[in-house]
């Protein structure tokens, strides 16, 4: 099926900005992992982290994913959101817009009829079937929605803040997700997407030390689910790590804290450097330029560049 014919059969009008992606994001995720690479999802909060990301993808001319999580979304809106992405997709950009960490079925609705082109139910913290009944309402809204909206669902505790942490969270799965479990969780929810435990967590650590990332785990979890595997919490591991995992069936990285602490080094760099000045874009754009350093440094190893 054709997106003209994919939109036609739709029962809803989609909004301007799914017409002009070059690719779904459905297309883009499977290629990357037939390629065993994978596409960066990168958290902003603001137009200045998001033309950061949109730059940075520019440059390296590859597809990127934009992500907002609950908190995100809540301080830049949820149709600004999407008019940012839609505003770089009519600039020809594979860009695409992903409804992070999103804890209720109300909110899913609400990214999914706003335009965004995937979604996650983040229920991990719930017992396994509540973790699925609520997994599969999203799927069935997403389904019913008349787009291609892709639906991620979790499995495994990874901890929940993207901060500089002074340990790990006490909460976090040491023993990793089952790929067994993990198997029968995207049978029976449907899901297109899964995000395990597999040595990630969401935050960094003030000490310095990396997370090491299990990509045997991933391995086995891709073969046994036969989906994509997104893997969280990116900032605090080793690059040659993202490689492995890339390898081994991670088609999506997610980064987040590591951009957080770039953009207000640079912001506060920006406030020294211009002391006097209120003009928010000019002691930002340092902020600004670190962020998109570090994204293309990220879609460039991701993407095997
Ligand atoms: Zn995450």
């Amino acid at each position: 099926m054709t997106l003209k014919q994919k939109i036609r059969a739709g029962r809803t009008v989609p909004p301007a900005c799914y017409y002009l992606c070059m690719q779904t994001l459905r297309e883009v995720i499977e290629d990357a992992r037939g390629k065993r690479i994978a596409i960066g999802h990168f958290n902003i909060s603001d137009s200045y982290q998001f033309r950061a990301v949109k730059e940075a993808a520019k440059a390296c001319a590859m597809p990127a994913i934009v992500g907002v999580s609950e908190g995100e979304r809540e301080a830049l809106g949820v149709h600004e959101a999407v008019a940012l992405v839609m505003a770089a997709r009519a600039e020809g950009l594979n860009l695409f817009l992903n409804a992070d960490h999103t804890h209720t079925i109300d909110k899913i609705k609400e990214a999914i009829d706003a335009g965004f082109d995937s979604v996650i139910i983040d229920a991990s913290h719930l017992p396994f079937d509540q973790n699925m009944a609520l997994t599969r309402e999203a799927v069935a809204y997403a389904r019913a929605c008349g787009r291609d909206v892709l639906v991620e669902g979790e499995l495994g505790m990874i901890g929940s803040g993207s901060e500089v942490l002074d340990a790990p969270p006490a909460d976090i799965d040491k023993d990793f997700t089952d790929p067994q479990q993990a198997a029968q969780f995207a049978r029976e929810t449907g899901i297109d997407l899964i995000a395990p435990a597999v040595g990630n967590m969401h935050g960094v650590l003030r000490s310095g030390a990396q997370q090491k990332l299990d990509a045997k785990r991933v391995e086995e979890i891709a073969q046994s689910t036969g989906l994509p595997i997104v893997l969280h919490g990116g900032s605090g591991s080793p690059d040659e790590d993202f490689v492995a995992v890339a390898k081994a069936g991670a088609a999506e990285i997610h980064i987040s804290t590591d951009l957080r602490v770039a953009y207000r080094k640079g912001i506060e760099q920006g406030l020294q450097q211009f002391p006097d000045e209120v003009a928010p874009y000019k002691y930002i754009a340092p902020g600004e330029q670190a962020v998109e350093k570090l994204v293309e440094k990220f879609i460039k190893l991701f993407g095997g560049i």
